[in-house]
């Protein structure tokens, strides 16, 4: 608040009698005074810090902040998906990531216990057993309002002032905002958080805006997608291409080049192979060329012209096509340009020191517009929170952004910490790491006999460091459970004879780790007959 004139100087009785040159000779002298308190004193802005993105990271940061005390405004906007598919505050996570993914994971694995059920002694009249897509994704975007509701309440609860409106820099410590009614408003902060995320890359080839299909549309697609070719290998495309074939769908992945690139190869392709088992066809080698709509409707059908370097072309038809082919930070319309924010061109991910601080002092940024961090919703919450308090809390701790651990929800989950085979192998040598593996059978499984010596557990031990476990990697069920547990035991610093030391619990699937014998260089026996 900038001080106001002494009601004193406004009085008609002042200093005894009516005086106007000494009345305009002190106020003069006030405004003079005034002026001069006013470029020394650092600027006024309307708020301590503003929040671009009200997603994993940006909700995480803004309420934080606002707890210690800091007037707070998050700001969050979704741009329509080409076919028009939006939706609510929480960020992709919530609306369009991990929680929709991780639900129609979950209805693709209740569809496998149907199957497994009668071994059980279930009596299914299989007549009667149909899933309903548009049953699915009602439950699953109810759930997701829900979610939503409770965002927008917990930001007031924080005294978060939240604004549904795109942000846009416009100068030094100033931001443009726009609804979706084209209303524009200033705000002028003293620190800017960018958490802006990703939106889904596209093709552009003929027929990929207009005709397919993005993970942002299909956890509310109002049709069940029918025959599907989902493009891409990583993450999104195989973790899709899962849960559609689990609900009985015809699912196809066209793969450029490997499977789950920068993942342990080891386990990606033992990942394809059991997808590969359970339906899904893969096209290897192949990019598509040109999709175009040969009939219209819900789904409609569409004719996809696809070219290899190896293989002949292909043309096949399909009723939907899913674009999983990654994902582009949101920094390219947000005038990081007119404040000075560096990105890298190529990538648009935006470079940061180890405190998420840009090349400009007063502009921070979190989770997946980061260029070298891992794109996991964890890992945005925690660098928000510890970027508030050390900026408002008197804290240091930094985001620990090193053995950071991933679940791979595939109908194989896959979980993994620390390092892969190839890049322990490329770091210390083949001479100086030890590998242990073997397969393991779920006793679920084992009733119904289904699918032994498919899950497999794998540890990577620095020899030099007393065989301390520096990758761990499970394929099997509820793998992201197995794997948060050890991925604590490896931040204290795990090594192989403690896991030998550690008892086992009877009979689930992490009980393999504590047992673990045989070498992958003495090529011993991993197969297991029972469990
Ligand atoms: P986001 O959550 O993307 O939030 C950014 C927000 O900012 C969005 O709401 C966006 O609309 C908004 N915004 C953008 N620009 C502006 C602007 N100029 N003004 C106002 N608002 C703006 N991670 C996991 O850990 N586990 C999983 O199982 C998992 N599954 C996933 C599945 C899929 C299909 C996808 C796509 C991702 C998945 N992820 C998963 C990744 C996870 O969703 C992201 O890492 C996480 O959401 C990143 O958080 P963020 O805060 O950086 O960005
Ligand atoms: P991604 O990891 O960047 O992978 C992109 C995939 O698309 C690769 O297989 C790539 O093949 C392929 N591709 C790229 N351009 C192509 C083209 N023109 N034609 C054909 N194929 C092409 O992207 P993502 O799967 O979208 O995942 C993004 C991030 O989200 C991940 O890094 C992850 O952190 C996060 N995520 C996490 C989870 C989880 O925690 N369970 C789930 C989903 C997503 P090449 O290998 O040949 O390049």
């Amino acid at each position: 608040m900038e001080p106001s004139l002494p009601a004193v100087f406004t009085q008609r009785h002042y200093v005894g009698g009516y005086d106007r040159t000494l009345k305009a000779h002190c106020e003069g002298a006030f405004l003079k005074l005034l002026e001069q308190n006013r470029q020394k004193k650092e600027p006024s802005y309307d708020y301590d810090l503003i929040v671009i993105g009200g997603g994993s990271g940006g909700l995480a940061a803004s309420k934080e902040a606002a707890k210690l005390g800091k007037n707070v405004l998050v700001l969050d906007f979704v741009v329509p998906t080409p076919l028009g598919t939006r939706w609510g505050l929480g960020g992709t996570c919530v609306n369009v990531g991990c929680i929709p993914k991780k639900l129609m994971h979950q209805t693709a694995l209740l569809g496998q216990a149907i199957k497994d059920a009668p071994t059980f002694g279930w009596q299914l009249d299989d007549k009667t057993i149909q899933h309903s897509w548009s049953s699915l994704t009602e439950a699953v975007q109810n759930y997701i309002g829900s979610l939503n509701w409770g965002y927008r309440v917990s930001l007031r609860e924080n005294n978060v002032t939240y604004e549904n409106a795109y942000g846009e820099f416009i100068g030094p410590h100033r931001i443009k905002t726009t609804n979706n009614k084209g209303v524009q408003k200033i705000h002028t902060a003293e620190r800017f958080l960018i958490a802006t995320g990703e939106r889904p890359h596209y093709l552009n080839i003929p027929g990929d805006r207009e005709y397919c299909i993005t993970s942002d549309d299909l956890f509310s697609l109002p049709y069940c997608p029918g025959k599907t070719l989902v493009i891409g290998a990583s993450y999104v495309a195989l973790e899709c291409a899962g849960f559609l074939a689990g609900l009985g769908l015809d699912v196809t992945v066209m793969v450029r080049s490997i499977l789950l690139r920068g993942f342990d190869q080891d386990m990606a392709n033992k990942i394809g192979e059991y997808m590969e088992e359970h339906g899904i066809k893969f096209l290897r080698k192949y990019v598509p060329v040109k999709i175009k709509q040969i009939k219209e409707g819900t789904p409609g059908l569409l004719k996809v012209t696809a070219h290899s370097a190896e293989y002949s072309e292909i043309i096949e038809e399909y009723n939907t096509v899913l674009l999983a082919i990654g994902r582009d930070a949101c920094t390219r319309k947000i005038g990081l340009q007119t404040v000075g924010v560096k990105i890298n061109e190529k990538t648009g991910k935006i470079p940061v020191n180890d405190e998420e601080q840009t090349n400009v002092p007063y502009i921070y940024a979190i989770g997946d517009v980061l260029e070298g961090k891992p794109e996991l919703t964890p890992v945005a919450i925690q660098a928000g929170r510890l970027l508030a308090r050390r900026l408002y809390g008197g804290a240091d701790t930094k985001c620990d952004y090193i053995n950071i651990p991933t679940t791979v929800f595939t109908p194989l989950e896959y979980g993994a910490c620390g390092y892969s085979e190839e890049k322990a192998t490329e770091r210390f040598g083949n001479d100086n790491i030890e590998v242990y593996h073997s397969y393991f059978w779920p006793l679920e499984w084992a009733v119904p006999s289904r699918d032994n010596n498919k899950c497999y557990a794998k540890i990577i031990c620095n020899i030099a460091d007393k065989e301390r476990v520096i990758g761990f990697h499970v394929l099997g069920p509820s793998a992201g459970e197995i794997t948060q547990g050890f991925a604590a035991a490896m931040k204290c610093g795990m090594t192989k004879e403690q896991l030998d030391g550690t008892i086992g619990i009877h009979p689930v699937c992490a009980e393999i780790f504590t047992t673990l014998s045989v070498t992958k260089r003495s090529d011993g026996n991993i197969l297991q007959s029972g469990c």
